[in-house]
C-alpha cells in the first residue's frame, strides 16, 4: 500500500489524482491533502477517503467542516500546508498546487525523503537547480506528472542519458492555434478557456493559449532531465496523441502515445517503477487516422520565445517571467487586460529586470514576492 498526499486536491489534477486512488483502492491510500478555499470539496474528500490530515487555507473555514466521527486532523494556512506536504506517512506527494507557491512545500517534502509526483511546473521553473540538487542529496524521486514530461520519462526508461540527442516536446497549440497574431487582438476570455484537447484548470488553459505553458515545460524539462536548453525542442502536434519524444544519438526516436487523459501520467507516477491496469478509453490509431506536425513558430508564439530567453539568461529571469505571467493571467481572467497584453507585460518586466545570477532560495522567494505584489498597467 502506497500512502499518498495531495496538495491542490480540489484542482483539476488533484481531482484526477483522487480518481486514481479510487480506481486502485487496494494499492493507494490518501493520507493527507490540502485545498485552498474549497471547503465543500475538503468535506467530500474527508467523508470519502477518511485521511489523517487536511489543510484548508483559512482558519475560519475549519468551523465549516463536519468532523463528527472522523479522525482527520485539520490544519490551516502556509504552516498547515507545509505540515501536510511533509506528513510523515506520505510515501508520495502529488503537488498540484497552482503557481510558485508550490515551491516551499515541495522542498519541505523532499527534506522528509518523500517522493514527489510533480504537477506544479512552476516549482522547477523558479528553482529547478535547487530542487533537483536537494532531491539528489535526499535520494528522492521527482516523478513528472505533466503529460509531456511523463512521456519523456517513459521513453528514457532503461536508457543511458549520455545517448540522448534531444528531447522533442509536443504542443497542441491551445485554443487559438488556428488564429493569426492579428486575430489574437480581439479574442475573449471565453474563447481562451475553450481548449480543444485537454480538460484542465483555468490558469494552465490560458498558459496553453499563450504557449507560455510550453515555455514553462521546456524549462521544467531542462531541470528534470539535466539537458542544455539547445537540446530541448518543441513541435506543434494538434491531436495531442504523441505526448513527447526523445531522439537518440543513433537517430532512433522513441515516442510515448496515448489518449489525452491526465490520469495516465498520474497513475504512472504513483505506480512507478511498475505499471498498473486502467479501465479507460484506449488509443485507437485507426480512428485517429492522422497525426499532424508543424514546426513551432516563435514569432507567432512570443511567450515561448520569452521562456527560451529567460532560461538562456538564467538566474532570476525565469522567476520574474513566471511571477509576471501568474499576475498577468489573473488580470486577463478578471477582464482587466487583453490576451496580447499578457506577453507585453511579461516582456516589459523581463527587459527591465536586473538579473541576479545563482540566486539562493531566499533571493528567489523575494524576487517572486516582489513581482507578484506590483501593480501592473498596460
Ligand atoms: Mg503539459
Amino acid at each position: 500500500m502506497k500512502h499518498i498526499g495531495i496538495l491542490g486536491a480540489s484542482g483539476s489534477v488533484g481531482m484526477q489524482g483522487l480518481d486514481i486512488i479510487r480506481e486502485h483502492a487496494e494499492s493507494f491510500k490518501l493520507v493527507s491533502f490540502a485545498v485552498g478555499q474549497s471547503v465543500d470539496v475538503a468535506q467530500a474528500i474527508i467523508d470519502e477517503f477518511n485521511p489523517e490530515i487536511c489543510c484548508v487555507q483559512n482558519e475560519a473555514d475549519i468551523a465549516n467542516l463536519n468532523l463528527d466521527g472522523k479522525q482527520t486532523k485539520v490544519v490551516f494556512g502556509d504552516k498547515g500546508l507545509l505540515e501536510v506536504a511533509s506528513y510523515e506517512k506520505n510515501d508520495i506527494l502529488l503537488n498540484s498546487i497552482l503557481g510558485s507557491v508550490g515551491l516551499r512545500p515541495t522542498l519541505h517534502a523532499i527534506d522528509q525523503g518523500i517522493d514527489i509526483a510533480l504537477a506544479n511546473k512552476e516549482t522547477l521553473v523558479v528553482a529547478g537547480e535547487i530542487v533537483m540538487q536537494r532531491a539528489k542529496e535526499k535520494g528522492v524521486n521527482i516523478l513528472p506528472v505533466d503529460s509531456e514530461h511523463s512521456a519523456i520519462f517513459q521513453c528514457l526508461n532503461g536508457e543511458d542519458s549520455k545517448n540522448i540527442e534531444k528531447l522533442i516536446i509536443t504542443a497542441s497549440g491551445g485554443s487559438f492555434r488556428d488564429l493569426s497574431r492579428e486575430q489574437l487582438k480581439d479574442v475573449t476570455l471565453e474563447d481562451a478557456l475553450n481548449h480543444p484537447n485537454w480538460s484542465m484548470g483555468k490558469k494552465i488553459t490560458i498558459d496553453s493559449a499563450t504557449m507560455m505553458n510550453k515555455g514553462l515545460e521546456v524549462i521544467e524539462a531542462k531541470w528534470l532531465f539535466e539537458l542544455p536548453i539547445e537540446r530541448i525542442e518543441t513541435i506543434l502536434h494538434k491531436q495531442s496523441i504523441i505526448h513527447s519524444m526523445v531522439e537518440f544519438n543513433d537517430t532512433s526516436v522513441i515516442a510515448q502515445l496515448g489518449t489525452p487523459d491526465m490520469r495516465m501520467p498520474i497513475l504512472y507516477a504513483f505506480s512507478y517503477p511498475d505499471r498498473m491496469p486502467r479501465n479507460a478509453e484506449r488509443l485507437n490509431l485507426a480512428d485517429v487516422a492522422t497525426l499532424d506536425f508543424k514546426a513551432m513558430d516563435l514569432e507567432r508564439y512570443k511567450c515561448l520565445a520569452l521562456a527560451y530567453r529567460a532560461i538562456e539568461v538564467g538566474g532570476t529571469l525565469p522567476v520574474v517571467m513566471n511571477a509576471v505571467n501568474e499576475v498577468a493571467v489573473d488580470m486577463f481572467l478578471n477582464g482587466k487586460i487583453s490576451f496580447l497584453d499578457i506577453e507585453t507585460l511579461i516582456e516589459r518586466e523581463m527587459d527591465a529586470h536586473d538579473v541576479i545570477q545563482d540566486p539562493d532560495l531566499d533571493t528567489i522567494l523575494a524576487v517572486d514576492a516582489d513581482y507578484k505584489s506590483r501593480n501592473y498597467e498596460v
